[in-house]
């Protein structure tokens, strides 16, 4: 639970809303004007578009534990990934506009029904929302684990005013090459952003830490999705982390599917191959890094687990 009071955490959501308009959340600082009526990259505006709220089972096991993740899961981004498995939301904009109120009772449901924190899903555009909302929740008695999950494109900047509310960070680390996140995921600059958003996130959180029933409570988890054809830059993805600290867990993630506008693509319109993730953890243990959560690759057919539907979000946001 962070460690601000809810009056703190309010006025970080004030603060925070004085970057929405013009827009500087995130690096793109696309300088949108939100609250006048415009969307920025990220096709939001100035209210939560959410598309839903459950208790995730398909997280890292120290993430969803016994009782699930109290995934909330949100509409918009501010990547451009060409196969993004959550496009219906990410790029689609499948979801519905909820109020403070509302987020807040979403927060307090899943603690109740037992999931082990709250895991923000693509929280960087809707930051001042979703902190009012906590601040609420707080006051309130919410008081499990926070877990910002993003895609590692965040201002080390804005992280810096999350210092004392996110409890785990789950950031990505796509890429180790510029050129390769520029052509699939429009991310100018991401290998210098990401690294700098995740040395604040480790000066924050540190490295992971369990519970006696293993169960994270803080620090820093970082994922990997290994990309056909070595185009995630994994190597330098693992010197980059093991320059930080050779502690730092990394999820390797093996489920890479095709679809959204990758279906038909020279590279990404195939799954890797077992080899290809096998050479891949072999770069990890030459990394020096030592703690990695892996994926069975014979598991990949088993897709549901992977991909979820977005398709009816109303079902899945708790109704009082
Ligand atoms: S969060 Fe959205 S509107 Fe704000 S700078 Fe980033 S892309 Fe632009």
């Amino acid at each position: 639970m962070p460690t601000i009071s809810s009056t703190e955490l309010f006025k970080r959501s004030q603060e925070l809303n004085t970057l929405l308009s013009p827009c500087e959340l995130c690096p793109r600082r696309c300088l949108a004007h939100r609250r006048e009526g415009q969307s920025g990259y990220c096709q939001l505006g100035d209210t939560v578009l959410l598309s839903s709220v459950l208790p995730h089972h398909g997280e890292e096991p120290p993430i969803s534990g016994i009782h699930g993740s109290g995934t909330v899961f949100l509409s918009g981004c501010n990547a451009g990934c060409i196969f993004c498995q959550n496009y219906q939301i990410s790029h689609l904009k499948m979801g519905q506009i909820i109020s403070i109120e509302e987020l807040s009772q979403q927060y307090l449901h899943l603690q109740k029904t037992g999931c082990h924190n709250i895991n923000w899903v693509t929280p960087t555009p809707h930051l001042p929302f979703l902190v009012e909302a906590l601040a609420d929740a707080v006051s309130k008695g919410l008081t499990i684990p926070l877990v910002y999950n993003t895609n590692g494109y965040d201002r080390h900047e804005i992280l810096q005013l999350l210092d004392g509310i996110v409890d785990i960070y789950l950031p990505d680390m796509k890429y180790g090459s510029d050129h390769w996140a520029e052509q699939f995921s429009k991310l100018p600059d991401y290998t210098a952003i990401s690294v700098a958003a995740i040395r604040e996130m480790y000066r924050q959180v540190g490295t992971l830490q369990l519970d006696k029933n293993h169960i994270a409570q803080r620090g820093l988890l970082i994922r990997h999705l290994v990309l056909p054809e070595g185009t995630a830059g994994s190597s330098k993805v693992f010197q980059s982390i093991a320059a930080i600290d050779p502690q730092i867990p990394v999820s390797i993630m093996a489920q890479y599917h095709p679809c959204y506008q990758a279906i038909s693509h020279p590279i990404l319109g195939k799954r890797i191959t077992l080899k290809e993730y096998q050479q891949v953890l072999e770069v990890f243990e030459e990394s020096g890094l030592g703690n990695a959560y892996l994926q069975d690759i014979t598991d990949l057919e088993q897709q549901d687990t992977f991909f979820p539907d977005f398709e009816k979000p109303a079902d899945r946001i708790f109704k009082k």
